[in-house]
C-alpha cells in the first residue's frame, strides 16, 4: 500500500528547479557546465537590504507578524502600486506570502472547488498546471498566436461554466514576450464578458527593455475588481532566497487568502518582510544597473546566436525560447547537455516541445561560451 496520496503521486517535480539541480551536481564532479537553466538573477541581493534585515534581526523584529503581512510593508506596497501601476489599493487589500509562488498556490486553494477550471495559456511557466491539480483544480490550456501571445479566438472557446480564472503573465516565463496595451484590452473584455478572475502574474514588470509595463488592473475600476495582481521582490531585487511575493486583490479576496495563510504558514519570515520594505520603498536605484546588465545580454544573444535558430523576441525577463529545427526539446534538451555542456530547460514542461529556453540570468563569460557551443551545435546538426 503507498502512503502517499493521488494528488502527490500526480504531481511532477519542478522542471526548472530539478535541471537547476542537476547541472549544479554536474559542475561540482567537475564538467565545465554552462547552466542556463533556472531564472534567477545572478546578482547578489543589494547590501543596503542585506544590511536592513541585519539590523532588523538585532532590533529583535523575530516574531510572527499579522497573517496578510505587517502593515509598513503592505502600505509601500499600495504606494509602489499607485505611483508605478496607477493602481489604488489598501493595505487590507494586500496580502505578503513565501513568495510569488506561494501567493499563487494561495490564490488557487482559495477560489478553486474539485473540478473548476483555469485556463493557462501555452506556453506557461512550469508551475501554474502543477498548482492548479494540487488544487483540485483542472488546467485547460490555450493557444498562442503567431506573436507566442494568447490567442484570444481559443480562449473563447475553451471558457466554460467551470471556468474559474485565466492566468496572464507579462513579461513572459519562458519566452520573454511583453502584452501590448490593446492586446491586454482584449483579454480585459473576455475576463468581463465571462466575470472570470484574471490572475496577473506580473514578476518580471521591472525587467522589461523595449516597453513600458502594463498591469491589466489598470485599465477600468471593473476589470481591477476581477484580478489578482502578483508580484514580489525575487526577480526586481535580486532576492529570490528572502522569499517574498504578494498579492494585490479585492479585500473579499485578501481575507480568504490571509486566512489560509494563518492556518498553513501563518505569515513569511518577519526579518525578510523587512527587507522587502525596504527594497520596495528605495525602489528602482537598487536595481537599475542590474536592467542594464540583462539587456547587455539579451543584446548580445540577438546579435551572436546562430541565425539558424528561431524564437518569439525577448522583450522582458531573461529567458529566449529557442526552436532549432523542431528538434525534440526533450532530446535537444540532452543532446545539448551531454555533447556541448549546455544545460536548458525543454520547452516541453512549458507546454511546447519543439523549442529549449534558456535563462540569460548569468554573466557574460559564460554566454560567450554557451553561444560559441550552441553554434558549434548547430553547425553540426541543423
Ligand atoms: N511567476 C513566474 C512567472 C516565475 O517565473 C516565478 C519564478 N520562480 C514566480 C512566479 C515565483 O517567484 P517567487 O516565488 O520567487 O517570488
Ligand atoms: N521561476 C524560475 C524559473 O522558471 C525559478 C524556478 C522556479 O521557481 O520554477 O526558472
Amino acid at each position: 500500500m503507498s502512503f502517499f496520496s493521488e494528488r502527490a503521486n500526480l504531481l511532477k517535480p519542478s522542471a526548472t528547479l530539478s535541471l537547476n539541480r542537476k547541472a549544479k551536481e554536474m559542475r561540482a564532479s567537475g564538467l565545465d557546465i554552462v547552466n542556463l537553466t533556472v531564472g534567477e538573477p545572478d546578482f547578489d541581493t543589494p547590501d543596503e537590504i542585506k544590511e536592513f534585515a541585519i539590523k532588523t534581526i538585532k532590533d529583535g523584529f523575530t516574531k510572527y507578524t499579522e497573517e496578510k503581512g505587517i502593515k509598513e510593508l503592505r502600505e509601500a506596497i499600495c504606494e509602489k502600486l499607485e505611483k508605478e501601476n496607477g493602481l489604488k489599493y489598501e493595505p487590507e487589500e494586500i496580502v505578503v506570502s513565501n513568495g510569488a509562488k506561494h501567493s499563487l498556490f494561495n490564490i488557487f486553494l482559495s477560489i478553486l472547488n474539485p473540478g473548476d477550471e483555469v485556463i493557462i495559456p501555452v506556453p506557461y511557466w512550469v508551475s501554474y498546471p502543477a498548482m492548479v491539480s494540487l488544487c483540485g483544480g483542472i488546467p485547460v490550456f490555450c493557444k498562442f498566436n503567431d506573436k507566442f501571445k494568447i490567442d484570444t479566438n481559443d480562449i473563447k472557446t475553451k471558457i466554460t461554466k467551470k471556468t474559474k480564472a485565466l492566468i496572464l503573465n507579462t513579461p513572459s516565463n519562458p519566452t520573454g514576450i511583453v502584452y501590448e496595451k490593446k492586446e491586454i484590452e482584449e483579454i480585459a473584455d473576455i475576463v468581463i464578458s465571462n466575470k472570470i478572475l484574471c490572475v496577473s502574474d506580473e514578476v518580471y514588470e521591472k525587467i522589461i527593455f523595449d516597453k513600458e509595463h502594463i498591469s491589466i488592473a489598470s485599465l477600468s475600476e471593473e476589470i481591477k475588481n476581477l484580478t489578482v495582481v502578483v508580484n514580489g521582490v525575487s526577480k526586481t531585487f535580486a532576492m529570490t532566497g528572502w522569499r517574498i511575493g504578494y498579492i494585490a486583490s479585492k479585500r473579499e479576496i485578501a481575507d480568504v487568502v490571509a486566512k489560509i495563510q494563518g492556518q498553513s504558514t501563518s505569515a513569511p519570515s518577519s526579518i525578510s518582510q523587512k527587507a522587502a520594505y525596504f527594497a520596495i520603498k528605495e525602489g528602482d536605484r537598487l536595481f537599475e544597473n542590474m536592467i542594464a546588465e540583462f539587456k547587455k545580454r539579451r543584446d548580445f544573444l540577438i546579435k551572436n546566436l546562430s541565425s539558424k535558430i528561431k524564437y518569439p523576441y525577448p522583450e522582458g525577463a531573461f529567458y529566449m525560447f529557442l526552436n532549432f529545427n523542431d528538434i525534440n526539446s526533450n532530446l535537444l534538451s540532452k543532446r545539448l547537455l551531454e555533447e556541448k555542456l549546455v544545460a536548458t530547460v525543454p520547452g516541453e514542461d512549458f507546454g511546447v516541445d519543439n523549442y529549449i529556453r534558456i535563462s540569460y540570468a548569468t554573466n557574460m563569460e559564460n554566454l560567450k561560451k554557451a553561444v560559441e557551443r550552441i553554434n558549434e551545435f548547430v553547425k553540426e546538426n541543423l
